[in-house]
C-alpha cells in the first residue's frame, strides 16, 4: 500500500492522509481545514484537493475537531459520495462544528474585498466564496456511518477497520486499518489526536495493537507539561487572587469542544466540595452549550471519576452560580459590568469568537486576569499575549496590557513528550517497520523522531511525499 500525507505535515492543522491499496482502493483518513495564521485565506487554501474527490472510496474520521473534519463538506460538494466512518459522538459533534466552521470562514474572509462591494453584493460575495453551504454539511452528516469503539468492521472485501478510544475529546478515536494484499495482511495505525493521561473527563488513550506502520501525532514533541498541581487548586488560586482579592474578572479562553467542559466540570467539583467562592461563572459560547449536552449524553464513554460524579450528583456541568450567556448583547453587558466573575469563552487561542470582546474589555484592567488554558500556535493572539508585551494592538488601537496574563497546561488535551514516547512504545512491536510523524511543528516532530528507538525507522512526514509501505 501507499500513504501520502496531504496535511498536518510540518503543521498542526489540515489533517488529511491518503491510503492507496494494491487493489486500487483509496481511503482518506481525516479531511480537515488548514488554517495557519500566516496563510489567513482559509477558503482559498482549502478549496482544491490534490486528488480527485470522486476517486475516494471511503473516509475515516478520527474526531470532530475542525482541523480533522472541516473540509469534508467540500469533498462531498466536489463529488465524494462514499461513506465516512466515525464513532457515534463524532457524528453528532461534527455536525455542530461544521456549522460553526461556516462562521469561521466568514470571519476570516478578506474584509477589504468585501467592503469595496455594495451591500447587496456583499451577501452574494460571501456565499460564493464559502467552501461549502449548510446543504453540503447536511449531506456530509448523512454519509456518516457509525462504528463503536473496539468493534471491527469490514468496509471492503480486503479492508477492515477498528477504532480505539484516543482520550482526546468525546468520540475521538485512533484507528487500525487492516489491509489484505495477495497472501499477506498488513496493518497501519493512525493515532489521530491523542489525549493526555489523567485528564479531566476523558480516559487515558488506548494504545493501538502494534501495527506494522504507525502514523502518530506529535503536537507536544520535545515539550513537557508542568505537573504536580491539581487543576482544581490552579483554578481556585486564580479565582481567589483575581475575583475575591482584587474584585476583578478572570477571563478563560477555551475551545468549545473539550476544554470548556473540562473547566466547567472542575469548577463543579469545587462547588460540591464547598470550596468555590461565591462568584458567578459565565460560559459564553453557543457551540459549547450544544457540545456540553453531548458530553452528558455519552457519559458512559468518560473516565471513572466523571462517571462516579455523575452517578452521585446526577449532573456533570449544571450547578448554581453557573450561567450561560445566550446572545451577544448579554455577553457584552457582562463583559462591561464591573462585578467580579469568571468568564469561559471561545476560541481558545483568542482567534475569533466572543472571547475577543472579553479580552478587549479587560486587557487594560489591572485587576483582571486572562488565563490561557492550553496550546496557542505561533502567530495567534493568545500566543502574542503570552509574550509579555506591554502594549497590544486590538482593532487598530494600541492598548496597554495591565491585566495579568497567566497560563496553565493542566487542561491540555494532548500528551507531552513523555506521554507520546510511552504511547508509541506500547503501540509498537517487533513487527512495526516504520513510524511516520505528523501533526506538529517541525521542531516538535524532530524532537520526537530523535527520541524514538532507531528500529522504528521514524520519519517526519513531508507533505505530498509517497510512502511505499510493503
Ligand atoms: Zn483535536
Amino acid at each position: 500500500m501507499k500513504l501520502t500525507c496531504w496535511g498536518a505535515a510540518g503543521t498542526v492543522t489540515g489533517s488529511m492522509h491518503l491510503l492507496e491499496t494494491e487493489s486500487g482502493r483509496r481511503i482518506l483518513v481525516d479531511c480537515g481545514l488548514y488554517y495557519e495564521k500566516k496563510n489567513k485565506d482559509i477558503t482559498e487554501n482549502n478549496r482544491h484537493f490534490p486528488f480527485n474527490p470522486r476517486g475516494i472510496d471511503a473516509v475515516i474520521l478520527t474526531h470532530a475537531h475542525i482541523d480533522h473534519s472541516g473540509n469534508l463538506p467540500n469533498l462531498v460538494n466536489q463529488g465524494f459520495d462514499g461513506k465516512i466512518y466515525c464513532t457515534p459522538p463524532t457524528k453528532d459533534l461534527t455536525g455542530y462544528l461544521l456549522e460553526d466552521s461556516v462562521n469561521i470562514q466568514m470571519a476570516a474572509m478578506d474584509k477589504t474585498t468585501v467592503r469595496k462591494k455594495s451591500h447587496k453584493k456583499i451577501k452574494k460575495n460571501i456565499s460564493e466564496s464559502l467552501l461549502y453551504s449548510y446543504k453540503h454539511i447536511k449531506q456530509t452528516v448523512e454519509q456518516m456511518e457509525m462504528l463503536d469503539y473496539n468493534q471491527t468492521l469490514s468496509i471492503f472485501d480486503d479492508i477492515e477497520i477498528l477504532f480505539v478510544n484516543a482520550g482526546h475529546i468525546l468520540g475521538a478515536a485512533s484507528v487500525l486499518i487492516k489491509v489484505r494484499e495477495e497472501n499477506e495482511t498488513k496493518t497501519i495505525g493512525f493515532t489521530g489526536d491523542l489525549g493526555n493521561n489523567h485528564s479531566k473527563l476523558m480516559i487515558d488513550p488506548i494504545p493501538l495493537p502494534q501495527p506494522d506502520y504507525l502514523v502518530t501525532e506529535a503536537t507536544y514533541g520535545g515539550r513537557f507539561h508542568m505537573t504536580g498541581k491539581d487543576v482544581r487548586d490552579v483554578l481556585l488560586e486564580e479565582i481567589q487572587n483575581t475575583c475575591v482579592n482584587q474584585s476583578g474578572k478572570l477571563i478563560i479562553p477555551a475551545f468549545s469542544v473539550g476544554r470548556t467542559q473540562a473547566i466547567i466540570f472542575t469548577l463543579h467539583q469545587l462547588f460540591v466540595e464547598g470550596r468555590l467562592p461565591n462568584i458567578k461563572i459565565y460560559t459564553d459560547s453557543p457551540l459549547a452549550i450544544k457540545t456540553t449536552r453531548m458530553y452528558e449524553t455519552y457519559v458512559d464513554l468518560l473516565n471513572e471519576e466523571a462517571k462516579a460524579f455523575h452517578k452521585k450528583y446526577g449532573e456533570l456541568f449544571e450547578f448554581d452560580r453557573l450561567y450561560t450567556l445566550l446572545n451577544p448583547e448579554h455577553s457584552e453587558s457582562i463583559s462591561l459590568d464591573p462585578e467580579p466573575c469568571v468568564i469561559i469563552s471561545a476560541a481558545g487561542m483568542v482567534e475569533g469568537g466572543r472571547i475577543q470582546q472579553h479580552v478587549r474589555t479587560n486587557i487594560s484592567n489591572a485587576n483582571s486576569t486572562i488565563l490561557i488554558a492550553g496550546y496557542c500556535a505561533e502567530g495567534t493572539f493568545g500566543h502574542l499575549l503570552l509574550q509579555g508585551l506591554s502594549h497590544v494592538v486590538i482593532n487598530k488601537k494600541e492598548r496597554p496590557v495591565l491585566a495579568k496574563v497567566r497560563q496553565t497546561d493542566g487542561f491540555s488535551a494532548h500528551p507531552d513528550h513523555k506521554g507520546l514516547l510511552d504511547y508509541i512504545q506500547k503501540s509498537s512491536g517487533e513487527n512495526t517497520e516504520k513510524v511516520i510523524i505528523v501533526h506538529s511543528d517541525p521542531e516538535s516532530a524532530a524532537a520526537l523522531k530523535d527520541a524514538l528507538n532507531p528500529q522504528l525507522h521514524a520519519e517526519v512526514a513531508e507533505r505530498g511525499k509517497v510512502y511505499e509501505l510493503n
